[in-house]
């Protein structure tokens, strides 16, 4: 008997094996590689309706859970984490939509992004506002019925393929969030996008630096509408990362079921010494090690997961702990996966050499694994 999840959950978890075995398993490497671009493969994800998980039906989405997109990165990463980062910076723009946008903005943007006709992406670190988020000096420039938003953003995940931003700008003293939208196909007036960044890991996702100069933008595009107050947009951001933070984790926990799967077969078939290196001690303590670790960690990620809606206001320090729990374990057994594949593990023909430097990644990305300390004690007033 499943106590873990659902029996909805346990259908959707085999119906995303099934498509990720089908369709990008055998991908894995090309799009690691460059030889299959996150583009051509968020379009696939498209078509099967993956970009509308987190979508209400009422939209035309899948009216899904924070832990069915969870559980989709989870089992999409172990392949492709690239594709979870796209994955998870669009639902995010998905996600603040429903928490914070006005009628008008949910209905004009979330069935686009739904069909995956707009991608979304999130825009709000800079060079020296990564962590101190509240440091950012894009800034938005209100007059009359215009706006006009200025500065330069770093690390975009899918920066030259989205269609619709969410923008963290200033105005005045008070943080603002807008919604740029991007005709497709068309070089964006007022925005520069800077090279695709080549990257340690996750080199299955595409992401660049933006700048914006004089870029006008709706006042019908701040999020949460004209009124909307300082303190309700912090909260919707900080909802929006915690979503993004939850997802990732379940990414890591992709990272890692792998990271166990391919390690336990290559010391099933692997030989020294005249027997198969599982005999080693060595070796099985280092797989039990990673089995207990993953299954504390997926505890910890679902327990993130289900608490948005069940627990709210742990849902804060859940995230965090969730993606730094979580991304550890994806780093340290990773680099045993590689240590258990001996001299294959450095080679880019075996699937943990990728595993480990996509591990590395999720240390630092929506909030580093320091960052999610400082969250985590907010709990215990000190
Ligand atoms: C692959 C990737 C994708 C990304 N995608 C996006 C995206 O789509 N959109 C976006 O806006 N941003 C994105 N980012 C940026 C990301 O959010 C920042 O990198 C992250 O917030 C950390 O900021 P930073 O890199 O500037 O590090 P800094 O904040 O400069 O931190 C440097 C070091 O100091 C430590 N540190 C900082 N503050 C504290 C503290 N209070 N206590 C203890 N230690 C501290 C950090 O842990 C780190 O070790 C992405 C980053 C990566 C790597």
């Amino acid at each position: 008997m499943n106590t873990f999840l659902s029996l909805a959950h346990k259908a959707a978890q085999d119906e995303y094996l099934k498509f990720v075995a089908d369709n990008l398993a055998a991908m894995a490497q090309d799009l690691d590689q460059g030889r299959t671009s996150c583009k051509d493969a968020l379009a696939l994800l498209a078509r099967a309706g993956y970009l509308g998980i987190n979508v209400p039906t009422s939209y035309g989405g899948r009216g899904g859970t924070l832990l069915d997109l969870t559980l989709f990165a989870e089992i999409i990463s172990g392949y492709a984490a690239g594709l979870g980062l796209a994955l998870a910076s669009h639902y995010t723009v998905v996600e603040l939509l429903l928490q914070s946008g006005t009628e008008q903005q949910k209905s004009r943007y979330l069935p686009l992004l739904a069909k995956g006709e707009l991608l979304g992406a999130q825009a709000f670190s800079e060079v020296n506002a990564g962590s101190d988020y509240k440091a950012i000096t894009t800034e938005v420039k209100v007059s009359g019925s215009n706006a006009s938003i200025n500065g330069a953003k770093a690390w975009v995940v899918n920066g030259e393929i989205a269609q619709l931003l969410a923008v963290l700008a200033k105005d005045g003293t008070n943080l603002s969030l807008w919604l740029v939208d991007i005709e497709p196909g068309a070089a964006p007036a007022g925005i520069k996008v800077g090279p695709a960044r080549s990257k340690l890991g996750m080199r299955a996702s595409v992401v660049n630096d933006l700048t914006f100069v004089d870029h006008a933008v709706a006042l019908d595009n701040r999020v949460g509408g004209a009124d909307v107050k300082a303190d309700q947009v912090e909260k919707a951001l900080l909802n929006a990362l915690d979503v993004s933070k939850t997802v990732m984790a379940g990414a890591a926990l992709g990272l890692a079921d792998r990271a166990l799967e391919l390690s336990a077969e290559r010391a099933r078939t692997h030989e020294q010494f005249g027997q198969s290196i599982s005999k080693f001690q060595g070796i099985q303590w280092k797989l039990a090690d990673l089995s207990m670790d993953r299954h504390a960690a997926q505890m910890l990620t679902y327990r993130a997961a289900w608490s948005q809606a069940d627990e709210p206001e742990k849902f804060h320090q859940y995230a965090a702990m969730a993606k730094m729990f979580a991304a550890k374990v994806a780093r340290v057994h990773s680099s045993e996966a590689v240590q258990v594949f001996g001299v294959m593990g450095a080679s880019l023909e075996e699937d943990v050499e990728r595993l480990y430097r996509d591990a590395k990644l999720t240390e630092l990305f929506e909030g580093t694994s320091e960052y999610q300390k400082v969250i985590i004690k907010e709990e215990l007033g000190v």
